[in-house]
Formats: C-alpha cells, sequence, structure tokens
C-alpha cells in the first residue's frame, strides 16, 4: 500500500491505487489459476476475457456506437502518428480510387510531431493551420473555424487530424470543429492521449480515436484505438502493390489496423497485463459513476486550479488563451525570475510532485488527469496562493 500521491506528472501518470492494488495481486496469481497474468497465453481463455471485458466496458463508458470498433496495439502515441498516416492514406484510395492530401490542424507539439511523421512517410499531406502563426508565433490559441474553415469547404482530404489536448502547450480543442464533423465526406482523426475519458464525446463525430494509455487510462505500451468499420473495410480493398506502385507507404503488419482487428487485437503478442491494467481502470471508472460524474470532477478540479493562479495574475503567467485551456494540463509560468526552483522545492516539502514543465516550454505544468483527486488539486492551489503571497 502507499499513501495517497498529489503526483501532477504529464506521463506516465499516476493510477488509481485500488487499481494498482488489484493488479499486483493479478500479476502473480491471476483468477486463482496458480499463474500470474503476464505468464498465459494471449490465446487463452483467460486472455481472451481480458480483451473482451477491456472492449465491452469502454463501449459502456464511451457509447460507442456499432459502426465503430474498438482494438488495441502495442506502442504509443507516436506509432500512432506513423499508423494513422499509411492506415487512412489506404482507407481513401480504397474508398475513391484516389489519393488526397491529409489535412493536420496544428495547434501544439504534439500535433506538429504528427504531421512531420505524415510527411515523412511521404503520405501526401498538407497543414491545415498552424496555430501559431495566430498567436505571437508561440502555442497557446486555437484559431476560431470562421479563420480557416475557407480551407476546408469543398476541398477532399484523406482525413483531417487534430490533437484534442496539447499535452506539453496545455491547449485543448472545447469541442470539435463544426465544419469537420458536418462534411460527411470528411473523417475526423484525433488524438485524445491526454484527454480520453476526461470528458464526454459523441464518439459517431470521429473516424478514428486513438490515445496512448499512460495517462487517464494505464501503463504505457499499449494504444487505443476507435475505428470507423467502414475505414476498415476501405484500407481492406487497397494492396501492398498499389501503394507500392503510388509510392505510398505499406504499414508493417503488427500495425496494419484490419488484420489488428481481425485477429481481435492478439495478431501478435498483446501485452495483457498492461490491458488488464487498463480494463481495471475502466472498471474503476465504471463504478464512480462514469466519464459524467469524472467530467464534473475535473471540470471541479481545472477551476479550483485556474482559479487560484487567476488570483494571482500578477505573479503567474498563463500563457494559453482561457478559450482553449487545457482541463489536463495546466501551464504556468512564474512573472519572477529566479523562484522557480524554491517553488519545486516547496511544492515537494507538501508532497506536490512532477510539476516541472516540460523541456521545451520551462515553467511548470499541473496535470491533473482522472486519477488526481480534487484534494491533491486544492493542496496544490492553496500552496499556488500562499506561495504567490509569501513572494509577491
Ligand atoms: N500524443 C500526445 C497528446 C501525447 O501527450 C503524447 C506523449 N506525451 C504522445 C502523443 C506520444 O506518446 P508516446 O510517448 O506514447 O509515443
Amino acid at each position: 500500500t502507499r499513501e495517497e500521491p498529489s503526483h501532477f506528472g504529464a506521463g506516465p501518470a499516476q493510477l488509481p491505487t485500488s487499481v494498482l492494488q488489484q493488479a499486483a495481486k493479478d500479476l502473480i496469481n491471476f483468477n486463482n489459476i496458480g499463474l500470474g497474468i503476464g505468464e498465459i497465453s494471449h490465446r487463452s481463455k483467460d486472455a481472451t476475457k481480458v480483451i473482451e471485458d477491456a472492449k465491452a466496458h469502454l463501449k459502456e463508458l464511451m457509447h460507442i456506437p456499432d459502426t465503430h470498433e474498438v482494438f488495441f496495439m502495442q506502442g504509443g502515441g507516436t506509432t500512432g502518428f506513423s499508423s494513422i498516416a499509411s492506415n487512412l492514406i489506404a482507407a481513401y484510395l480504397g474508398k475513391t480510387g484516389e489519393v488526397a492530401p491529409a489535412g493536420y490542424l496544428v495547434t501544439g507539439s504534439w500535433s506538429k510531431k504528427s504531421f512531420d511523421e505524415a510527411q515523412r512517410l511521404y503520405v501526401p499531406s498538407e497543414k491545415i493551420f498552424d496555430a501559431k502563426t495566430f498567436y505571437h508565433g508561440k502555442y497557446g490559441y486555437i484559431p476560431p473555424e470562421s479563420q480557416w474553415e475557407d480551407k476546408v469547404k469543398g476541398k477532399k482530404f484523406s482525413y483531417v487530424y487534430l490533437c484534442e489536448n496539447e499535452t506539453v502547450h496545455g491547449v485543448e480543442w472545447p469541442r470539435m470543429p463544426k465544419c469537420i464533423t458536418d462534411d460527411p465526406n470528411i473523417e475526423l482523426v484525433a488524438d485524445l492521449s491526454s484527454d480520453v475519458l476526461s470528458r464526454e464525446i459523441d464518439v459517431s463525430q470521429y473516424g478514428l480515436i486513438m490515445a496512448g494509455a499512460q495517462k487517464n487510462i494505464g501503463l504505457a505500451g499499449l494504444t487505443l484505438y476507435i475505428i470507423k468499420k467502414e475505414i476498415l473495410d476501405n484500407i481492406s480493398k487497397v494492396s501492398d502493390e498499389q501503394l507500392h506502385k503510388l509510392g505510398l507507404p505499406i504499414t508493417p503488419i503488427a500495425f496494419h489496423y484490419p488484420t489488428v482487428v481481425k485477429n481481435n487485437s492478439a495478431y501478435n503478442t498483446i501485452p495483457i497485463f498492461t490491458l488488464h491494467v487498463m480494463d481495471l481502470v475502466f472498471q474503476h471508472l465504471l463504478s464512480k459513476g462514469g466519464v459524467q460524474a469524472q467530467q464534473a470532477e475535473n471540470e471541479k478540479k481545472a477551476k479550483i486550479l485556474y482559479g487560484a493562479l487567476d488570483e494571482f495574475s500578477d505573479f503567474y503567467n498563463l500563457p494559453v488563451d482561457p478559450s482553449c485551456r487545457s482541463s489536463m494540463n495546466v501551464v504556468f509560468t512564474l512573472k519572477k525570475e529566479g523562484l522557480d526552483d524554491k517553488f519545486l522545492q516547496e511544492a515537494a516539502a507538501l508532497k506536490l510532485t512532477g510539476l516541472k514543465g516540460h523541456r521545451s516550454v520551462g515553467g511548470f505544468r499541473a496535470s491533473i488527469y482522472n486519477a488526481v483527486s480534487v484534494e491533491s488539486v486544492e493542496k496544490l492551489a492553496s500552496f499556488v496562493k500562499s506561495f504567490a503571497q509569501q513572494h509577491s
């Protein structure tokens, strides 16, 4: 057991203690079979049940319609960047017999990395916008649709990609852009690595959802995918030869979505312990009242923390425009120089950890994912206030 942590690291992140306690038991002796869950065949009855349970619980939590399929793959979000580009360009080819560019809505470093990977793989792709150009050359703002929808309307895209929550820059799409979701010819592809299950969404709006596990839903190593079945069918229509002739990338077999789905996520050895931890997180969330209850808690946490920082706006700088502040990653800096180390040291003395900002942006970042309690956020908010009072 352990004292309840107040850990604000961006990922891998804190998980519910009860989940870890159950996982620890199951690692040694799963369902009293005399073997740990990491020691059984990924095709055994017990392992298959873990896969089925994880899918069923996720479907229940996210109200996933029958038009969509859930699967899991190894590798993190970065593997997703590559597999999305190669699978989705094939899907468009399978559907239309044509190639069209992928459109990327770049709002921070993760969507930028994903765009860069599409380019590296020679998947035709373009930025629909780069939010930096709207905001003093920095990330921290999402331009309103009126400022970029002309670049989408009437145009063909193999898919349009966005990152719902930019973990490094603390920028979150408040809702999905209507000019994309209303267009029946555009498949919306979204990276939900740092906000999956943090708020209610309408899965039917998405062609594909991808989310690395290590923030809201489990341990590093597995990535969750939710895909429209029609996209799977379209990918299956395309041969490797066709792709090769067009100079398009051929997806490595372990990341070829139709192959993975056909084999119920066990085409190759799925890390079943990691998936079980994910399922335990799903069960934990269901027992807490599901995503709706979690969303209410997350909104409360964000309000408490942003409230404390805004109260001392002469002392703290919040670089993100209030219209797109993340409810998961609260990014801030101190206006006074020379106090950063002291802030971290005093926080650590109160057992508030993981607050250092990403190396590329500096300052501080408090990640308040699902497993971070309201009490932890209240503790942090009161520290934020007292630190400002002491040093103003
Ligand atoms: N997307 C987002 C939004 C992320 O926050 C991260 C990692 N922090 C990634 C993708 C990349 O994930 P991984 O390190 O698992 O490849």
